[in-house]
């Protein structure tokens, strides 16, 4: 069984819509993919009628956006009830402060130089309530500005550089609570992505675990191979489950395509086990 729990559409910062998504992981093999936008579950209507259609799995996911001290952390909501309340209000909340900060964000790029990056980020993002910096990036590549949207990331949009705008996200208890109050499974996505160190990975691993979250992305499109081995171990090491996925956005945008992914490390006890 090929398994994919980490993928996005139009309806956030993905390239393909819900059924173009669903029939490519279809076409590659994949049996079980979940549908994981960034803070917004409107895609998954579609995607459910697609995998429908086309005789896979769907799992209904969303891609929470925390702030944890002053890290940025997703958390990936499994097997969520895309018409729980709680779940909704919550995202709702998260997409009107990501509207204030492209405001912000334009502003921070027009003190650099670079013009209309509102309205540009706006005509790439397919959902008006949905702007995220990789819409900005395409808008930034369209003008020149990076090659492609890897470069803009470093030029632009992170750290100390000109676009990067800090934000407050909802918590980590927020997001793990309103998960598991739609019935999913909370898992920690892409760890490797973060800047821990190993204290305060054992810290965010234990506070993840007691608030109630029960994976992790041990396999991701944004580990290495090394990266792979040293959280599953973690994950065994704090009891907690591993998850698979490529966090696919794009043909030509993303390292890793849909179902592109190695078997979990042994010892580690997957999130679908129970499935
Ligand atoms: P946002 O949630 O609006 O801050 O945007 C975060 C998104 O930007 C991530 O989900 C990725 O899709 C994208 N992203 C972040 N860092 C990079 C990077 N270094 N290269 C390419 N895409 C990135
Ligand atoms: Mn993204
Ligand atoms: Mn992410
Ligand atoms: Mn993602």
């Amino acid at each position: 069984m090929s398994f994919d729990l980490h993928s996005h559409s139009t309806y956030s910062d993905g390239l393909l819509t819900p059924f173009q998504l669903v029939a490519r992981a279809a076409g590659r093999g994949v049996d079980t993919l979940a549908l994981t936008d960034h803070d917004e579950l409107s895609g998954l209507a579609a995607a459910r009628d697609a995998a429908q259609e086309l005789g896979i799995t769907l799992v209904n996911g969303v891609e929470i956006s925390v702030s944890w001290h002053t890290l940025t952390l997703h958390i990936v909501g499994l097997q969520v009830d895309p018409g729980n309340r709680d779940l909704d209000m919550g995202l709702q909340q998260i997409r009107h402060g990501r509207l204030r900060r492209a405001e912000a964000m334009a502003k921070s790029l027009e003190q650099a130089g670079i013009t209309g990056s509102l309205e540009g980020a706006r005509a790439y993002a397919a959902n008006p309530e949905l702007v995220s910096r990789t819409h900005f990036a395409r808008y930034l590549v369209e003008r020149g500005h990076a090659r492609d949207v890897a470069a803009v990331f470093k030029k632009y949009l992170t750290g100390d550089k000109p676009g990067y705008v800090p934000h407050q996200w909802a918590s980590l208890q927020q997001a793990v609570g309103w998960i598991r109050m739609s019935g999913g499974m909370a898992v920690l996505a892409h760890p490797g992505r973060y800047k821990l160190g190993n204290a305060q990975r054992d810290v965010l691993l234990a506070e993840f675990k007691d608030l109630g979250g029960v994976g992790i992305e041990v396999v991701s499109g944004s580990h290495t191979e090394r990266q792979f081995a040293d959280w599953g171990r973690h994950a065994q090491r704090h009891g907690l489950l591993a998850s698979a996925g490529s966090d696919f956005h794009g043909p030509g945008e993303s390292y890793r395509d849909l179902g592109d992914l190695p078997a979990l490390p042994a010892g580690c006890t997957p999130v679908w086990e129970q499935w």
